[in-house]
């Protein structure tokens, strides 16, 4: 039976790029030696950082005077390292959900934090508007797709500081503006590689303006200065993101990725509006993921959630499953997700309509 793959990360990767690491770690760029055993320092490697950088570049239009560096630590790691960059005095934050909430509690132990709105009161179902930000924060921090409870900024917010994004689960679905912002960050086991690698672009403009010492691994300069190879970087994550990466340009890059999450997301929050047994738990469309779909059983039905998920996986649907804090289920539709995929689970949604 088909696996579609619908997990919220590490999730779907293009075939690609799952092929082409597999060939790597066999044989890594005609060396006769596995990718997991060869020096980053070797001139094999170094290229595919080299490439992996100058192409993530170039597929967002990263202009110059921006970094792009690949780190570990997750994007819970960003969550203090911007602040501990950045931060001189006072920062505001969006709350949008779990992760912003974390990365806003990073930043208060480098300056004052201003939590300029929150949707905690509604399980952060909808994107805070009408919200004033402070003129003069140092940046204004925001979590463009919220990957929980599946809540999206399809826009940029119109204010007058810079801005600061955690884009751990839709970078590349579409163009950004990127001279908006000082930092946008993420871990890239959303859309991008296999889990281990974390990206950042940064504005070197924005470095270098506060008075505290910063650790050298947690220095954005270090990292820029060494090419991301100031220590051993996670070499298979970013051979997993540059094979992501020939892929995406292939395709279009990200006006086609647009392009296609849209289709997607139509199909999927069609069935689930049309669907006698399902609801989406986020009512605002404009404030709607395209890229993890959530929904719930209409209460009526609210007795056969767990059949569901026990119905869908047994026909392939893997990882629709919602998160603790919302329940129900989420389709993660990310890149690599093919509409197939959305249209065999739209299908799975009609059969257990029918069934009840
Ligand atoms: C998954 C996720 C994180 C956490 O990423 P780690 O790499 O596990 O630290 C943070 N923010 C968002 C939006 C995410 O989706």
């Amino acid at each position: 039976m088909k696996k579609h793959n619908f997990y919220a990360g590490p999730s779907i990767l293009p075939q690609e790029t799952i092929k082409s690491t597999a060939e790597a770690v066999l044989n890594f760029a005609g060396t006769g030696l596995s990718l997991l055993e060869v020096s980053h320092r070797g001139k094999e490697f170094q290229a595919v950082m080299d490439e992996t950088t100058a192409l993530f570049k170039e597929l967002l239009d990263v202009p110059a005077g921006y970094e792009v560096v690949f780190l570990g630590g997750g994007a819970s790691l960003q969550f203090c390292m911007v602040p501990f960059n950045i931060l001189n005095k006072k920062a505001a934050y969006l709350n949008t959900g779990v992760w912003a909430t974390k990365a806003q509690k990073e930043a208060k132990l480098f300056g004052e934090v201003v939590e300029v709105a929150s949707s905690k009161d509604k399980n952060f179902c909808y994107i805070p508007k009408n919200y004033t930000v402070p003129a003069d924060a140092d940046y204004f921090h925001i979590t463009t797709n919220n990957t929980i409870y599946g809540t999206e900024l399809h826009k940029d917010p119109e204010v007058s500081v810079p801005l600061v994004a955690d884009m751990s689960s839709d970078i590349f679905s579409r163009p950004i503006d990127i001279s908006k912002y000082s930092i946008i960050y993420g871990g890239a086991q959303k859309n991008l590689a296999p889990a281990g690698v974390t990206f950042a672009i940064v504005k070197q403009d924005a470095l270098g303006k506060v008075e505290r010492a910063i650790p050298t691994m947690l220095d954005y300069r270090t990292h820029i200065d060494k090419g991301s190879m100031f220590n051993t970087p996670p070499c298979v994550a970013v051979f997993g993101a540059l094979q992501t990466l020939r892929w995406l340009k292939a395709q279009g890059g990200v006006e086609e990725m647009m392009r296609r999450k849209v289709v997607k997301a139509d199909i999927l929050y069609s069935e689930i509006e049309r669907n006698k047994l399902f609801k989406p738990t986020v009512t605002e469309v404009a404030d709607r993921s395209y890229m993890n779909i959530c929904f719930v059983m209409n209460e009526e039905y609210a007795e056969l959630e767990k059949e569901f998920v026990e119905f869908a996986t047994s026909k392939g649907m893997m990882g629709i499953k919602g998160h603790r804090s919302v329940g129900g289920f989420r389709a993660s539709c990310y890149n690599a997700l093919p509409v197939e995929s959305v249209e065999a689970l739209v299908a799975v949604m009609k059969e257990f309509e029918a069934k009840h």
